[in-house]
């Protein structure tokens, strides 16, 4: 640990602008990547196969063998590949689709985006959803299920699927936080009928901009979703599915090509920083995310729970500490989604987490003089 004499830890008090505790910062994994990420986007302008050229169906072939699954179909976003998932898999107006109350919009974005009614049910302490809850939501009118690998981290898969078959639904990952998290031995993207992956610039695996991939190793559901977003044509200008435009940038592809065999690597140290985040708050009152539990949780956020949140957080910031909430606004209490009925108080677990949960910076560059920055600073505001 360098130190500096300016950082005192827990005394951080006058902060200048290096001295800055970034929540994420995409910088120094850009610049470890060079010149590899240049020359690839270099061979994209020198062929001119900006759209759907060759680099999307190599990540597409990459990323399905990453993943564990026959099919991979790359998209322009997260939300996109979750709403194609649904398209293709003939889900639309009339029809429920259930997922949980804490979970990013776009979850339920997509479910809005094909017609169907987002049902929520409420998570465990952990944030995924509670299968028990998820059964009592089962209507005769529900067609699917979306699971959200909320942080991450996989929740009970063995539970929803058995539920799924049971009552005939589809299962579809939300795995846009979650590129590489396993369970029981097998990658997030390969429980479902399909998964939805983002490739915004701050998840575990990040394009230059927006993109997504929706997993499958249904063929047909595949090959849907490839008509779906292109406009519906197997054949220029012969249109015989829903066109849309929901095409991944051949530049994007390219560049997750390039990182897509440090993604393992990435994974490994954000483990490692949960490991000492973990060890660094071990004697301190705040509820810290539990170590493995035989599962490869990727901690696309590491969320700690903590009394007085709102409080730390403004001490933390005021020491130059980025911090974030995930989610501060549980679903049920959206104002776009008031029409769905749901009360204050419906989803306890979900509103105690909105309460009291507190990201950490967390990315696989981040210094380690800043986390212990950021713990010691924890450790003084709790004591203090
Ligand atoms: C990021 C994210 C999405 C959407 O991804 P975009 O690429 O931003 O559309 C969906 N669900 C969850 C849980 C996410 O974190």
């Amino acid at each position: 640990m360098t130190a500096r004499p300016t950082r005192q830890p827990g005394l951080r008090q006058h902060v200048s602008a290096d001295d800055h505790v970034a929540f994420v910062d995409l910088r120094a994994q850009t610049r470890a990547l060079q010149p590899a990420l240049t020359a690839a986007m270099e061979a994209v302008l020198r062929r001119g196969d900006f759209v759907l050229g060759e680099d999307v169906s190599g990540f597409e072939r990459e990323f399905a063998a990453y993943c564990g699954v026959d099919q991979a179909v790359g998209v322009d976003s997260g939300l996109s590949a979750l709403e194609l998932a649904l398209r293709a898999a003939g889900i639309g107006r009339g029809d429920e689709v259930i997922t949980q109350a804490n979970t990013f919009i776009a979850t339920v974005s997509a479910i809005l985006a094909v017609g169907a009614r987002p049902v929520l049910a409420d998570c465990d302490p952990q944030g995924a959803v509670d299968p028990a809850a998820v059964a009592a939501c089962i209507s005769p009118l529900t067609a699917a299920i979306i699971p959200v690998h909320l942080f991450g981290r996989i929740g009970d898969m063995e539970a929803i699927l058995s539920l799924a078959s049971a009552h005939g639904l589809a299962v579809i990952e939300d795995a846009c936080q979650a590129h590489g998290a396993v369970w029981r031995g097998k990658r997030a993207g390969s429980f479902g009928l399909a998964a939805a992956f983002s490739f915004y610039p701050a998840k575990n695996l990040g394009a230059f901009g927006d993109g997504g991939m929706l997993a499958t190793s249904s063929p047909d559901l595949a090959d849907k979703a490839r008509l779906l977003r292109n406009y519906g044509q197997r054949t220029k200008y012969e249109h015989e599915a829903t066109p849309l435009n929901h095409r991944l940038d051949t530049l994007q592809a390219a560049v997750l090509r390039v990182k897509l065999p440090h993604l393992d690597r990435w994974n490994d140290r954000r483990r490692q920083l949960a490991d000492r985040y973990r060890d660094r708050l071990a004697d301190a009152p705040v509820e810290t995310p539990p170590a493995d539990e035989g599962r490869r949780h990727v901690y696309h956020l590491f969320v700690i729970g903590v009394d007085g949140r709102d409080a730390l957080r403004a001490t933390l910031t005021s020491a130059g500490i980025e911090t974030g909430i995930h989610y501060p606004i549980p679903l049920h209490r959206q104002p776009v989604l008031a029409s769905l009925g749901y009360g204050e108080g419906r989803f306890p677990e979900t509103e105690r987490l909105a309460a009291r949960s507190l990201s950490l910076p967390m990315y696989p560059e981040l210094p380690l003089d800043h986390l212990e920055d950021v713990t010691a600073s924890i450790r003084h505001w709790l004591h203090g």
